[in-house]
């Protein structure tokens, strides 16, 4: 029997456990990487459409692995989460954003908010709610600065969990966005027991806006949030057309590569400086 396996083995899982391997050997890599602290921080601008004044930023992570090359979130935060790295990483990122916040109101930039995303095995922490409370008052930042983007898949994987802190830290003053709207199109149901601020459009139904018929999603979701009383962002804005088109629905917010794409935190303050002056 032993043979048997060992050649079944040999005949097709190779492919499979080469894959396994490599998951493990750039989970150790990210561990590593973290604990010495080489994961960076970026900001991405958000801006008003109708002051037309960057209001604030979402931070997204990035690993560095060659020098000026950068592995991307969309391949290490499943395996952050998967692991459950993502609990350290995630309170790792809070702390910068806060520090962020700190050295924007220092250089008389206190009105503007940073908007970080937040994993699911976060919200299964039970030390998750007490320490961003904890992290918001050590750094003494204004609680309405910071805001956190949840998915309608984190929603939908233990919506009791995710209502119950959510509700805790809005009592505290912290905001709260849904990233992705539309994408799982499942959560309509959990969106007015959700206390939510802001309603994100997602790229790909911004991407398709000025297409035939393209827009009809964005428009619906830009009209509920009015209905609701939820402001609306959208984001991935790449041409001049798709911001009109979005302009046009009632957005109210919008952030992508038009205006900005994700920057380190030593290029966002002269970025700032340039666009109040431009
Ligand atoms: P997301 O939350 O949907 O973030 C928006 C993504 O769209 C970012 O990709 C951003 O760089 C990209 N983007 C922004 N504007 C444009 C545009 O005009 N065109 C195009 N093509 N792309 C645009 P990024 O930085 O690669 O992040 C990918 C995902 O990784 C994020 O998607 C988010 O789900 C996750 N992620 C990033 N940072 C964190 C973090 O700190 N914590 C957690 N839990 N997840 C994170
Ligand atoms: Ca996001
Ligand atoms: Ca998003
Ligand atoms: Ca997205």
């Amino acid at each position: 029997a032993k043979k048997t396996l060992g050649v079944h083995h040999q005949y097709y899982e190779p492919a499979m456990e080469e894959e396994v391997t490599e998951r493990l050997t750039m989970l150790r890599m990210l561990r590593a990487d973290f604990a010495l602290d080489k994961l960076e921080l970026w900001f991405q601008p958000q801006l008003c459409l109708k002051s037309q004044a960057v209001v604030g930023m979402e931070a997204l992570l990035r690993w560095p692995h060659q020098p000026g090359r950068y592995i991307s979130p969309a391949i290490f935060i499943p395996l952050a989460e998967y692991s459950g790295l993502i609990v350290d990483i995630g309170q790792w990122v809070l702390e910068q954003a806060c520090k962020q916040l700190q050295q924007l109101a220092a250089a008389n930039c206190g009105s503007l908010r940073i908007a970080v995303n937040v994993s699911m095995p976060q919200f299964r922490s039970p030390h998750f709610v007490p320490s961003v409370i904890d992290t918001v008052k050590r750094y003494q930042v204004n609680p309405q600065l910071l805001e956190l983007e949840i998915t309608e898949s984190v929603v939908m994987d233990e919506p009791k969990i995710v209502i119950d802190a959510l509700q805790q830290l809005k009592s505290f003053g912290i905001k709260v966005a849904i990233d992705d709207f539309g994408i799982g199109f499942s959560s309509l149901s959990y969106l007015q027991q959700l206390p939510l601020d802001r309603i994100k459009v997602d790229r790909a139904f911004v991407s398709t806006v000025t297409n035939e018929g393209g827009g009809l999603i964005a428009e619906t979701i830009i009209s509920l949030g009015k209905r609701i009383g939820l402001s609306t962002i959208a984001e991935g804005v790449e041409t001049k057309e798709q911001l009109q088109a979005v302009m046009a629905m009632g957005c109210e917010e919008v952030q992508g590569y038009l205006f900005a794409k994700p920057m380190p935190a030593a290029d966002l303050m002269q970025y700032l400086l340039a666009y109040q002056d431009g």
